[in-house]
Order: C-alpha cells, then sequence, then structure tokens
C-alpha cells in the first residue's frame, strides 16, 4: 500500500513521477491577496480536479506531487482536489532550496546562530508517520534540490536531513538536479555516503541531459533517472528529450528510468499566458498525447513504456526490492 492525499492505495497504475497541484506563495498571498493570479481555494480546486479528470482519460492513474516548503505545499487545497478526482495524487516532504536554507532552520541546528538539534529530518519523519499539518494526509516521498550552486551548505543539510528520515522510515527520495552541471553524480554521492541505498533515489531532471554517459554513470551507480521535464522545451527540446529516453531504452535502461512533466494545475509564480506562448507543451497531457507515440514510432516497446509508467513508479514507491 502507497499513502495518497486521499489515503492508502493498493494498486498505483500509470504514474506521472514528478508534477505539481498548487505552487503558492504564502507570503505574498497574506499581504497582496488581489493579485491578478487570485488564489481561489475552491476554483483552483475544480480547475485542478478537472485537469486531473482529463489525464485519467488519456491513460493516467497517479500523480506525484513534489510540492514542498519551498515551493508552498499547502495539503488542505490538494486534499480538496482529491476529493473532486479520481487521479491518486502522492504528496511529499523535504525542503527546496538551491542555496540558503530558510531562517527558521538556518538559524537553528548544527553550526547555526542558535545552535541545538536541526528539526528538519524531525519534521520530515513526522509528515510521513503521523501526517502533514493537521490534516492526517502522510507524505510517501522525500525531496531535496542542489542546482547550478553545486551542494552549498545549506542544500547539504537538507540532503542529510533527507537521508536521515529515508532511513528511519523508508520513504524513496526524488531530488531536483542541475544536469549541465552533472550534478546528480555529487547528489548521489552524498546520499550513498549517509548510507542511503541509490536504488531509492530518483535523481530529478536527468532528463535535461542529452549526455549518455552521464545518464549511464548515474544508473551504474544504482539510481533511478527522471526524465521528467517534458515539455519544458527551452531547457531541452522535444527532439532531443525523446531521443534520449529512446537510446536510453535501447541500451537497456528501461527498467531506470521514470517520465513527468513537472508541470502545475496553478502556480503563482509564473504568468499562466506567458508559459503557455512559450511552453506550448508543457501540461499534463503532453507524455500522453505526444511523447509515447514518438517513443513507439522510435523503437521503444509497450514492456519498456509499462516499466516506465508503471513498474518503476510502484517498485520506488512501495519499497519492493527490485
Ligand atoms: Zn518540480
Amino acid at each position: 500500500m502507497v499513502e495518497t492525499v486521499a489515503g492508502p492505495v493498493a494498486d498505483l497504475g500509470a504514474t506521472l513521477m514528478h508534477e505539481h497541484v498548487f505552487g503558492l506563495s504564502p507570503e505574498i498571498l497574506w499581504n497582496w491577496p488581489d493579485i491578478p493570479e487570485g488564489w481561489d481555494p475552491e476554483l483552483r480546486a475544480r480547475e485542478a480536479a478537472a485537469r486531473l479528470d482529463e489525464l485519467k482519460e488519456h491513460g493516467i492513474d497517479t500523480i506525484v506531487d513534489l510540492t514542498v516548503v519551498g515551493l508552498g505545499r499547502y495539503i488542505p487545497a490538494v486534499r480538496r482536489v482529491a476529493e473532486l478526482t479520481s487521479v491518486n495524487i502522492v504528496a511529499a516532504t523535504g525542503l527546496y532550496t538551491y542555496d540558503a536554507l530558510p531562517p527558521y532552520f538556518g538559524n537553528r541546528g548544527p553550526g547555526s546562530l542558535f545552535g541545538g538539534p536541526d528539526r528538519l529530518a524531525e519534521f520530515f519523519v513526522r509528515d510521513i508517520t503521523e501526517g502533514i499539518g493537521r490534516t492526517g494526509v502522510k507524505a510517501a516521498i522525500l525531496k531535496c534540490a542542489s542546482d547550478h550552486l553545486g551542494m552549498t551548505p545549506g542544500c547539504e543539510r537538507v540532503f542529510r536531513a533527507v537521508a536521515e528520515a529515508h532511513l528511519a522510515t523508508g520513504a524513496p527520495i526524488s531530488t531536483h538536479s542541475h544536469s549541465a552541471s552533472r550534478g546528480g553524480l555529487e547528489q548521489q554521492r552524498l546520499l550513498a555516503s549517509c548510507g542511503v541505498d541509490p536504488g531509492r533515489v530518483v535523481i530529478g531532471h536527468a532528463g535535461d541531459s542529452t549526455d549518455l554517459a552521464y545518464l549511464e554513470e548515474l544508473v551504474a551507480g544504482g539510481s533511478y533517472l527522471g526524465m521528467d521535464r517534458f515539455g519544458i522545451g527551452t531547457i531541452c527540446s522535444f527532439e532531443d528529450r525523446v531521443a534520449t529516453v529512446a537510446a536510453m531504452c535501447e541500451r537497456g535502461h528501461a527498467g531506470r528510468m521514470v517520465l513527468s512533466h513537472d508541470s502545475y494545475c496553478f502556480n503563482d509564480r509564473f504568468d499562466a499566458d506567458v508559459v503557455r506562448a512559450r511552453h506550448p507543451d508543457y501540461h499534463l497531457l503532453h507524455i500522453s498525447r505526444d511523447v509515447l507515440p514518438e517513443l513507439r514510432r522510435r523503437g521503444v516497446t509497450e514492456e519498456q513504456i509499462r516499466q516506465m509508467l508503471i513498474d518503476n513508479p510502484r517498485t520506488i514507491l512501495s519499497g519492493s526490492p527490485r
């Protein structure tokens, strides 16, 4: 059984491993509630549920919502979406920063201004074992990030806390990595040095890279690859993304890849019209409508697609050994 926002689910079915329901800026919303990107929870929940229902019609049963603190996670709103749609939503815990920790954490813990215990791991474990906030919704996956700055001291504290929470709970780990600087490798090394089995880790945004040697190094290190930004053409084109997945399948790595878009149903940090103009394929249906047919055309088999969409997500989230 895997915990979802609506409760434990036995069979996740076809799963997109890195999406977002809502990206919110709570302090902006508190102080400037009349911004044009206006946050009406019921309206946004209905819009999001309609998009997810459409996704279900296109053969996808589950999304993993990797929105954590730093991206505006707000589980009561996600729970409302889960009530309105039949798509399973898996919640995450963790912290999203490319550099420093938010002062709440940065001013506490080892080596900080006031010292004392590090609360990060404690909070992550609580989200997984007891539930998030007062919702009772349990997180089923851990998220951490590093980007072009590399493994800064703030990022390293998050990775170490995520590793600690993983070892305490068994929840898998999914990262945001910077492929241009081959950043997945140092993530993999750090987590392994903390005692994490790299086979429980998805190196996210690996699909931003077309460097097969880099991707095969991550696979040799034992991790899964997140080919998870289909539709973000400015970082890597549709052509390059599908060619890379097809080439990796041909080399026998379908058992190590998962697919997704890294899309949002609603995100107050982007102007929706601008995003649509710049990334017309950046939406939840792109994989079903465009990517899978193109992969098939390039010789990727039904069995390999099944592995990437169904078997690998199930293995990662249920923790069953390969
Ligand atoms: Zn994301």
